[in-house]
């Protein structure tokens, strides 16, 4: 799983001594979104990173696949939609 790193606002858990932390990240499983095997080390293909925030933007969505559910709170913003990193397979 990578790091918790919000798709909208790209805030990151505040690491000591910075203070003002948040742990309320949440990752949204997506419709392509798949069960990783046992042992799996790794990023779930299709999970994303919000924080609490903007959690709804992405759980309204969770029936979308993640590349149209992305775009879908891209467009939704106003912003130019980003690509989804491509994971290893
Ligand atoms: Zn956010």
């Amino acid at each position: 799983m990578l790091p918790p790193r919000c798709h909208v606002c790209h805030l990151e858990p505040a690491r000591p001594p910075l203070g003002d932390t948040r742990n309320d990240f949440v990752p949204v499983y997506f419709a392509d979104a798949v069960n990783p095997p046992p042992g799996w080390v790794g990023h779930p293909p299709g999970a994303v990173w919000f924080c609490g925030e903007h959690a709804p933007l992405g759980s309204e969505r969770e029936h979308l696949g993640s590349d149209s559910a992305l775009r879908d709170i891209d467009t939704a913003l106003g912003r130019l939609p980003r690509r989804l990193p491509k994971a290893d397979r």
